[in-house]
């Protein structure tokens, strides 16, 4: 007569507790994981696997170098509706990443490029104009 009813103080009580903790923490990293890289999926089921640039028609084989552009490069805009998405081939996708650079550092560096030398120019000369004969002549002549 020894046994009678056993595990009701096991310590795997507990455990199964932190098993369960580490479950969850492990599902939700999961569908995190999941959704970020669904994005690329649902795309590629709303659309047709063809670039949205060049046209290019894509198979599974070759299904690797089409991508999904966000058109306003908002990553984290992803209506399911699939309105923020655009199947691109690598290469457009590419080209299109760098007109969106090449349009902000142009626009960037005309601006502050035109604004800077006549500020930086006007100061300087109207300084060595007033500095010199102002402070020399009085200065000589005393
Ligand atoms: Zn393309
Ligand atoms: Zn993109």
């Amino acid at each position: 007569m020894g046994v009678r009813s056993p595990g009701q103080n096991r310590p795997g009580g507990e455990k199964k507790s932190g098993e369960e903790l580490d479950k969850i923490v492990a599902r939700a990293r999961q569908t995190l994981d999941e959704r970020m890289k669904g994005y690329r999926e649902q795309s590629l089921r709303i659309h047709p696997w063809v670039c949205a640039r060049c046209g290019r028609e894509f198979t599974v084989k070759n299904l690797h170098l089409l991508t999904v552009h966000h058109k306003d490069h908002n990553h984290e805009n992803n209506s399911s509706d699939g309105s923020n998405w655009e199947n691109l081939c690598i290469y457009c996708h590419d080209n299109e990443h760098r007109r969106f650079l090449d349009y902000e550092e142009g626009a960037g560096v005309g601006e502050s490029g035109e604004r800077r030398k006549p500020a930086t120019h006007k100061p300087f000369a109207k300084l060595a104009d007033l500095l010199k004969p102002d402070k020399r002549e009085p200065h000589e002549s005393s």
